[in-house]
C-alpha cells in the first residue's frame, strides 16, 4: 500500500501499527468511507465526509479529533497517485479491553486511511451479471459499518457463480447490492429503494437522482419486488466503485440488451465527473 495514514501520521504501511485489542478487530467496531479519486482529484469529498461524519454519529463513536478532509489529497500526493485511484478511510472506537459495552467516553477513535491506483473492470461497461441474495445483514443498513461478513459471503457467492454483483431481497423487495444501490426502470421511471435503515444511502445514489430530476427522467423512490423482475424494462447499480453501471442478467435471466434509460444517466454521471474532476 505503500504510505498510509494512521491517528496523524503519515507512514510506510509495515510501520502502521493497531492494537489487537482495537475494537475494529475483536468487535467489527468501525465504520468507513470508500472516495473515488479521478485525474488525480477525490470526487464527491464532502459528501463522503458528511456521511463519515453521520455513520459515527449514528454509531456513537466519538469525533476524531484531528480533521481529516486533508487527508485523501496527501496521500494521493505520498503514494505518486496522479491518476485514477480509490481512497479508504476506516474509523473504529478505538483499542480498549474487551467487553461488549463500549468503552469510556475519552478513548480515542482509531483512524486509518490508505489510497491505491484503481481502474474499473471494463466488463461491469458490458453489463452486470448479478444474483439475487437473501439479505441477512443486520436492521442498520444505513450505517456505513466496517462488519461486513453479509456482504462478503454474497459477494463471494456472486463470484463463485461466475457473476458480478450479488442483490440484496428482504421482505421480497430488492434492497441493494452488496457494495451498490439497485435502480430499475418500469414503464419509463427510474426506481429505486427508498431510504431507510435497510440499504445505505449512497452517494452516487442521490447523484443519480439529482440528475434524474434536472433532467426530467421520471423517477420516484420506492419498492421494487423481486416478483417485478421479469417485467422490467433496465436495472443499473450504483457506487462510487462502478459509478453507474447497467445490468445483464439477474439469476441467469437476461435483461434487454438495450438500456437507454441507463445510457443516458451514465452520460449526464460522466459530465458531472468532467466537470468535477477535470
Ligand atoms: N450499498 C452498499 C451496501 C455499499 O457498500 C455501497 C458502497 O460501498 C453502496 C450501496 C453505494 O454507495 P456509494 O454510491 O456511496 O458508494
Amino acid at each position: 500500500m505503500g504510505i498510509v495514514y494512521l491517528n496523524g501520521q503519515y507512514l510506510p504501511d509495515s510501520q502502521a501499527l493497531i492494537s489487537p485489542l482495537d475494537r475494529g478487530f475483536t468487535y467489527g467496531d468501525g465504520v468507513y468511507e470508500v472516495i473515488r479519486v479521478f485525474n488525480g482529484k477525490p470526487f464527491l469529498l464532502a459528501e463522503h465526509f458528511g456521511r463519515l461524519a453521520d455513520s459515527c454519529a449514528k454509531a456513537r463513536i466519538g469525533a476524531y479529533l484531528t480533521p481529516l478532509e486533508e487527508v485523501p489529497a496527501r496521500l494521493l500526493e505520498k503514494n505518486g497517485l496522479a491518476g485514477d485511484a480509490l481512497v479508504y478511510i476506516q474509523v473504529t472506537r478505538g483499542t480498549a479491553p474487551r467487553s461488549h459495552v463500549f468503552p469510556p467516553p475519552e478513548t480515542k477513535p482509531t483512524v486509518f486511511a490508505m489510497a491505491w491506483a484503481f481502474t474499473p473492470n471494463p466488463a461491469w461497461a458490458q453489463g452486470m451479471i448479478t444474483i439475487l441474495e437473501p439479505d441477512v445483514r443486520w436492521s442498520r443498513c444505513d450505517i456505513k459499518v466496517t462488519s461486513l461478513m453479509p456482504n462478503s459471503f454474497s459477494a463471494q457467492r456472486a463470484k463463485e457463480l461466475g457473476a458480478h454483483e450479488g442483490l440484496f431481497v428482504r421482505d421480497g423487495v430488492v434492497q441493494e447490492g452488496t457494495l451498490s444501490n439497485f435502480f430499475a426502470v418500469v414503464g419509463g421511471e427510474v426506481r429505486t429503494a427508498p431510504l431507510s435503515n435497510y440499504i445505505l444511502p449512497g452517494i452516487t445514489r442521490a447523484v443519480v437522482l439529482d440528475l434524474c430530476e434536472e433532467h426530467g427522467i421520471p423517477s420516484r423512490e420506492t419498492q421494487v419486488f423481486a416478483t417485478e423482475l421479469a417485467q422490467v424494462e433496465e436495472v443499473f447499480l450504483t457506487s462510487t466503485v462502478y459509478d453507474v453501471a447497467p445490468v445483464r442478467s439477474i439469476d441467469g435471466r437476461a435483461l434487454p440488451a438495450e438500456h437507454p434509460v441507463a445510457d443516458r444517466i451514465i452520460a449526464l454521471f460522466r459530465e458531472v465527473v468532467r466537470r468535477e474532476c477535470f
